[in-house]
């Protein structure tokens, strides 16, 4: 689903990713850990279009990101619009969450829908409603950004997110921002997802997280991939089910 293939970038003359290779397959979690600076924002800016990279190939699902391959292999970039429609397909949930603070919980989680992806209001009401349920929010939809706690604010984040229907999650530190005890209610969201097989990659810090809900661990340092953990033990997930995402309850 994703595949990164030796992809190098540099920021003038500081490299910054030194060849990294990375396969994520579909429906798997793979959590990335590594020292500050290593390059872990770096690559899932690359991932979601957000950065060029100097050498090497992104793919997520088999769909060449930021480049189109021209005659004899020669990439050529993309344009705006197909930039554009890339990073639609593509959720990110950044360590300050970024809600827009002058629209409510609601209308954060429909205003891409409507706006990108052109889904008529209604349509993109009921989706909002239903995923703000499932991060257990159902009872925010009106409120602003600044009246929730930050645990709440991220999964509104999460669910913004995942109103554009991506095709993968990409989490940077979603929890480093966090009083401690709010990290677990944002962690049990994203552990859920990864049981609904989203396809997700997760840059965190929260060891005991990483390696009960990653399929894989992977750890990066001075922009390589140094150490890649167990491949998936499916044995881990409970069996599929239609909608195995539990609420949590918020008072
Ligand atoms: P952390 O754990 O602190 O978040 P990281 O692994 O995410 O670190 P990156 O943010 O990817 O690391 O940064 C890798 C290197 O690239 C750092 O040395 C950083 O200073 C540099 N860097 C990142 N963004 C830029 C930029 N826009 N311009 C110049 N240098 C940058
Ligand atoms: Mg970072």
């Amino acid at each position: 689903m994703v595949r990164a293939d030796n992809v190098h970038k540099s920021y003038g003359a500081t490299p910054v990713l030194n060849g990294v290779s990375l396969t994520v397959e579909r429906g798997e979690t793979v959590c990335v850990m590594g020292p500050s600076g290593s390059g872990k924002s770096t690559f899932l800016r690359c991932i979601h279009n957000l950065e060029t990279i100097d050498a090497g190939r992104i793919r997520v699902d088999g769909e060449l990101v930021g480049y189109r391959e021209g005659r004899g292999g020669r990439l050529q970039h993309l344009g705006g619009r197909e930039v554009c429609r890339q990073r639609s397909q593509i959720g990110m949930v950044f360590q300050h969450f970024n809600l827009f603070p002058h629209m409510t919980v609601l209308e954060n989680v429909t205003a891409a829908q409507i706006r990108v992806k052109g889904v008529r209001p209604g349509e993109a009401e009921a989706t909002g409603r239903k995923l703000l349920a499932d991060v257990g929010l159902a009872n925010k939809a009106g409120s602003y950004p600044r009246q929730l706690s930050g645990g709440q604010q991220q999964r509104v984040a999460i669910a913004r997110a995942l109103a554009m229907d991506p095709k993968v999650m990409l989490f940077d530190e979603p929890t480093s921002a966090l009083d401690p005890e709010l990290v677990g209610e944002v962690l049990a969201v994203i552990r859920d997802l990864a049981r609904t097989g989203m396809t997700m990659i997760v840059v965190t810090h929260e060891t005991g997280f990483a390696r009960e809900a990653g399929d894989s661990l992977v750890f990066m340092d001075e922009g390589r991939v140094v150490e890649v953990g167990p491949r998936p033990r499916r044995d881990r997930r409970p069996p599929a089910r239609e909608d195995p995402r539990v609420p949590l309850d918020d008072p």
